[in-house]
C-alpha cells in the first residue's frame, strides 16, 4: 500500500489543480488520463490549436482573476468577444434576442418585435420561461430551437435556476452575468486554453494513468484500475459525482437512487483544421437550425494574435446528444459541418487538411427540476463518510473553469492543516 499524503485529490482538471496548488500541506492528485486540464485541456495538430469545445476565460471573482492573470503574465491576450448568430443564411450579432432587428426578413423581425413585449419572468420550466420572457417570436425563431439543440431534451423537463447567469437578457443577482455584447475574454497567447492548467500543475505531485475505481471510506483507502491501493486522510473528488458515489463502499440504496436521477448531456466535439487566412471570422457562431449539426462553432485561431498569424484555421464544432436526441456517425457530422462552413463562406472545402472527432461523455449537467435536491443529498451523504466532491460534475453544476478554480481555492483554505504549535 502506498504512503499517505494528507490530501488525496481525484482528477487534475481546474478544480483539482487549484485545490492542490493552494493547499498548504502535502497532496497527491490521481489523474486517470495522461495529461492535466480535464475538459480544459488543449490539443495541437498540424499547427492548429484546439480545445474540447471553444473555451475562453472571464470571471466575476477578483481572487480567481488575480491568480490567473499573475500566473499567465507574458502569455495572455484579452479581447472583446465577437459572437454571432447564424440565421437563415445571415450572420447577426449575438445574442439573437438583442439583435433580431438586423435580420433581412422584415416579417421575422416584426414577429420577434411583437412577442418580445411580454417580458415576464416567473415560469417554472425552460420552454415556458423562454416564451414568457422573450416573446413567442424570439422563442419560436431562435431560443427554442437553439436550446433544444443544446440541451438535447424536452425543455419542459429543464428548470430555470441557471438562466440568470447564462441567458443574455435575464441577468439575475448572481455574480456571474451572461456573456453579452461587451464581454471581454482572455485566452493564452500560445498553447491553447490548457496552457493555464499546465502552468498551475507545475511542481504539483500528480500520478497519471491512475483511474480511481473503488473507495473504502471506513478503511480510508482507495484503489486504482492498475490494482494499487492507497491511503487517504482527506479525500476530495472532482470526477463525476455519479461515478464516484457508485464506487464508494457501503453507499445506501436511497443515495444510489438519487445518483440515478442525475442526468447529463454528451458532446461530440469536432476539430477541423483548414488552410487559409482567417479573414474576419468571428470568435463564435451560434446556430439553431437543426439541419446544421453543431449548435456552436468556435474559430479558435482568432483567440490571440499569435494564433491568427499561423497559416491554418482551427475550427471547433460542438454537437450535443442524448438518448432523446441521437446524432449521426462522425463522418456524417463532419461532412454536415464542413458543408455549412463552406456554404457560409468561412472555408473552402478544398482547404480542409484534417478532421478529428472527440467523444465527451460528460459535457453539460442537465438542470432537471430535481437536480439540486438529488445533488445535495448525494454530496451530503459523501460528506458524512469524509469525502468532498467539487467542480463541474463533482457538484453537478453548469460552471466554468473560473468557478472550479474558485471552489478549489476556497476548499484549500477550509481544510488547511492546523499549523504546528511553536
Ligand atoms: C463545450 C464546453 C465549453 C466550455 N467553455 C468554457 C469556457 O469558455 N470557459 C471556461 O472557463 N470553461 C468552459 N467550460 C467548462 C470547463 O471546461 C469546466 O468547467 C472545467 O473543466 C471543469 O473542471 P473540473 O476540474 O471540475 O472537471 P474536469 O475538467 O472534468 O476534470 C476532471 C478530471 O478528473 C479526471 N477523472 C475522471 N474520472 C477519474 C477517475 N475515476 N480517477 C482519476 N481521475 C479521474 C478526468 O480525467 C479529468 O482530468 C466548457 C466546457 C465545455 C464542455
Amino acid at each position: 500500500m502506498n504512503g499517505d499524503p494528507s490530501l488525496v485529490v481525484i482528477g487534475a482538471g481546474p478544480a483539482g489543480l487549484a485545490l492542490a496548488r493552494h493547499y498548504s500541506g502535502p497532496s497527491l492528485i490521481l489523474e486517470a488520463s495522461h495529461e492535466v486540464g480535464g475538459l480544459c485541456r488543449s490539443i495541437e495538430f498540424g499547427g492548429g490549436v484546439f480545445d474540447v469545445g471553444g473555451h475562453s476565460f472571464h470571471t466575476p471573482h477578483a481572487e480567481v482573476a488575480g491568480f490567473v492573470y499573475k500566473l499567465m503574465r507574458g502569455n495572455w491576450h484579452e479581447q472583446r468577444r465577437d459572437a454571432r448568430v447564424w440565421f437563415d443564411g445571415a450572420l447577426i450579432p449575438y445574442p439573437f434576442q438583442a439583435h433580431f432587428g438586423a435580420l433581412p426578413d422584415a416579417a421575422v423581425v416584426a414577429e420577434c418585435r411583437a412577442g418580445s413585449r411580454d417580458g415576464r419572468d416567473e415560469e417554472e420550466n425552460l420552454e415556458d420561461w423562454l416564451v414568457a420572457r422573450f416573446g413567442a417570436g424570439v422563442a419560436r425563431h431562435f431560443l427554442l430551437p437553439y436550446n433544444r439543440k443544446l440541451w438535447a431534451h424536452d425543455l419542459r423537463d429543464i428548470a430555470c435556476d441557471w438562466v440568470g447567469e447564462r441567458i443574455a437578457g435575464s441577468e439575475g443577482k448572481a455574480a456571474r452575468k451572461p456573456l453579452g455584447d461587451g464581454t471581454h475574454v482572455g485566452y493564452p497567447a500560445e498553447g491553447g486554453f490548457g496552457a493555464i492548467f499546465r502552468k498551475i500543475a507545475k511542481g504539483l505531485d500528480i500520478a497519471f494513468g491512475k483511474r480511481v475505481v473503488a473507495v473504502d471510506p471506513e478503511a480510508r483507502t482507495l484503489r486504482t484500475a492498475d490494482g494499487e491501493e492507497r491511503c487517504w486522510s482527506q479525500l476530495v473528488s472532482t470526477m463525476p459525482l455519479t461515478e464516484l458515489t457508485r464506487m464508494v463502499g457501503g453507499c445506501p440504496e436511497p443515495v444510489l437512487d438519487a445518483v440515478a436521477g442525475l442526468k447529463h448531456i454528451r458532446l461530440k466535439i469536432l476539430h477541423i483544421l483548414a488552410a487559409g487566412d482567417p479573414g474576419d471570422a468571428p470568435h463564435r457562431v451560434y446556430i439553431a437550425d437543426p439541419a446544421i449539426p453543431p449548435h456552436k462553432v468556435a474559430f479558435n485561431h482568432t483567440a490571440s494574435p499569435a494564433l491568427r498569424k499561423r497559416p491554418v484555421q482551427a475550427i471547433i464544432a460542438e454537437i450535443a446528444h442524448s438518448p432523446h436526441k441521437k446524432v449521426g456517425d462522425d463522418a456524417s457530422l463532419i461532412a454536415g459541418t464542413v458543408d455549412w462552413l463552406a456554404s457560409a463562406g468561412f472555408i473552402r472545402r478544398a482547404d480542409v487538411i484534417e478532421t478529428r472527432a472527440i467523444d465527451v461523455e460528460h459535457g453539460y449537467p442537465l438542470y432537471t427540476h430535481d437536480r439540486r435536491a438529488l445533488r445535495d443529498m448525494v454530496r451530503g451523504w459523501l460528506a458524512t463518510v469524509g469525502i468532498r466532491s467539487i467542480g463541474r460534475f463533482g457538484a453537478w453544476s453548469y460552471v466554468n473553469s473560473d468557478e472550479c478554480i474558485r471552489q478549489g481555492m476556497a476548499l484549500a483554505r477550509e481544510i488547511a492543516p492546523a499549523p504546528n504549535p511553536a
